[in-house]
């Protein structure tokens, strides 16, 4: 019931940014490997599409619509469109075993799926195993292996006419659907909704947040098949920002060229891109000058990459979230307690996971869910809630292990400042646990980066009878040079971090395992090396 005279009701879904991207940002570039156009001419697109969804399609409300594609114009515009017409964008992480794939389309019950051309024989080969998908659309010319009668996305648009009066939808109706990537167990799914993503999006844009501007030209190098490119393509259109698609090519030349080439201000990827893209700039073989910020998560940083970034002159911003909070929930940003700090002490705060985003709650919790004090010291599970925070898993209602009372219990163990500046330390599951106390492996990577012949690193936890666990350390060596034995490493450590947390062994290797979005993949690695034992 509303109060007479009470501000207006608005709902807060999808449709109302649409109208603003189409109109008031019409000129706004969006550079994508298949073209290069503008918000004005993909707005267009996008009602064709959603004509064609509806049309041709068969797509109704509360349909899932798959897509299973890397970072361009044609993908953006799926983003759009289902939602748009109250339909469910499940995007489908590429990189994951075909058994995931299958798993997760067949939960989903996804209706149609686009797919990039160039992966026509991938999804060929999984579309036996889709029960529900009724529908294959190529984005781009379909290469050979494609599942019988796949349809075009371009010739789906250009023959539809656009739908201009686009259906009323709730602001609490799904707007899309991501899996977690799984480290444990299988995929679950997490349901984003339209009020969610519409605050989200605004709430990422505040200053103090990610700040997003019409002056920007935002690069999402996190793939939009994993937590919905960090909202990106919603908060762009929202501020005005322009787009710029990378598609399939990750390689670092390929992104450093493109940021250079196409004046990218403000670009968003995990720690590993922002290291791959370093001795490029270092070398001088391309120029990061027009990068104003880069927005970095799903990973804690470390320090030194931080610092390589101030010397190129780019802000790095440190940012946390998961799959389950919408993603984005925290950024870095020194506070005003921090002025003045020297360059040092400011590296201490920025390499903090930071304050928790306007519109969310955060708290730590210990062992028996009593909340902690926020006296930098305590160390318990971090909680979140608010309105761009997962409630359950999508129809695994009764998987409760992640949510109770109202909260999102993240896995993550951090401290909390009197002011609500936070640091996680570690994954719970990823602490060592060293005769009672804690080592975090993820402080303990970031110290052993730090030494010169160290290319990548990771710290597990290895049984040993005294200490319950102890830290062993993994490294790759830089490329050219010996990596570091455990004396030598014990050596640089000391001073650094406290002496019980040196490592009592260490193991070269020439590559540590990474999930599909990039991230050190522990399980793999304790996988690989076998029944470890210290005495
Ligand atoms: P998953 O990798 O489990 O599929 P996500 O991609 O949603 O899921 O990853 C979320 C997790 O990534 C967080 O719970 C946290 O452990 C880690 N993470 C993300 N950003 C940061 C950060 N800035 N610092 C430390 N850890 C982070």
């Amino acid at each position: 019931m509303t109060i007479p005279g009470l501000m207006q009701p608005t709902p807060l879904t999808l449709d109302h940014v649409f109208e603003r991207m189409r109109t008031v940002y019409a000129d706004g570039q969006v550079i994508s490997p298949e073209r290069r156009t503008t918000y004005g001419e993909l707005s267009e697109r996008i009602l064709r599409l959603a004509r064609a969804l509806v049309d041709d399609l068969g797509v109704r409300p509360g349909d899932r619509v798959a897509t299973f594609a890397t970072n361009t114009a044609r993908h953006f515009e799926l983003y759009w469109a289902v939602p748009l017409v109250g339909a469910v964008l499940h995007t489908v992480n590429i990189r994951l075993h075909p058994e995931q794939i299958a798993y997760i389309c067949n939960h989903a019950e996804d209706r149609v799926l686009f797919f990039d051309g160039a992966l026509a024989a991938q999804v060929g080969e999984l579309a036996p195993e889709l029960a529900t998908v009724k529908d294959y659309v190529a984005l781009g010319a379909a290469a050979d292996g494609a599942p019988g009668g796949t349809r075009d996305h371009d010739a789906l648009v250009g023959g539809a006419e656009p739908l201009r009066d686009l259906p009323a939808v709730d602001e609490q109706a799904a707007l899309g659907l991501c899996y977690t990537s799984g480290t444990t167990g299988m995929p679950k799914g997490v349901l984003y909704s339209h009020r969610g993503m519409w605050l989200h999006s605004l709430a990422a844009s505040m200053a103090d947040h990610i700040g997003l501007s019409e002056a920007d030209r935002v690069l999402p190098i996190v793939p939009m098949f994993h937590a919905f490119a960090w909202s990106l393509p919603y908060a762009a259109p929202m501020t005005g920002a322009e787009l710029v698609f990378h598609g399939a090519d990750n390689s670092p030349e390929h992104l450093a060229g493109l940021i250079e080439r196409e004046q990218v201000t403000l670009s968003a990827a995990v720690p590993t891109i922002w290291k791959t893209l370093l001795p490029l700039y270092r070398e001088g073989r391309a120029d990061p000058a027009s990068l104003r910020l880069v927005f970095v998560g799903g990973a804690a940083s470390p320090r030194a990459l931080i610092e390589a970034y101030d010397e190129l002159g780019v802000t790095y911003l440190q940012v946390w979230g998961m799959t389950e909070t919408g993603p984005l929930a925290s950024a870095a940003r020194p506070r005003r307690r921090h002025r003045g700090l020297d360059h040092d002490a400011l590296l201490d705060v920025r390499e903090k996971t930071g304050t928790i985003f306007a519109g969310l709650e955060a708290r730590i919790v210990g062992d028996d869910d009593e909340p902690l004090p926020w006296d930098g010291q305590a160390v318990g599970e971090l909680e979140v809630r608010g309105p761009w925070i997962a409630s359950a898993y999508y129809r695994q209602e009764d998987d409760r292990a992640r949510f109770h009372d109202g909260w999102l219990r993240t896995g993550d163990m951090a401290y909390m400042e009197p002011d609500g500046y936070f640091r996680i330390v570690d994954r719970a599951k990823d602490l060592v646990k060293s005769g009672g106390e804690w080592i975090s492996s993820v402080e303990l990577e970031g110290h052993v980066l730090a030494h010169p012949a160290v290319a990548d690193a990771a710290v597990i936890g290895v049984p040993s009878r005294k200490w319950d666990e102890r830290p062993v350390v993994v490294v790759v060596g830089e490329d050219g040079q010996t990596a570091p034995g455990l004396d030598a490493l014990r050596e640089f450590l000391a001073g650094r971090v406290p002496k019980w947390w040196l490592p009592d062994d260490v193991v070269v290797v020439d590559e540590i395992p990474k999930t599909s979005v990039g991230k050190l993949n522990k399980r793999a690695l304790r996988e690989e090396l076998g029944d470890l034992r210290l005495p």
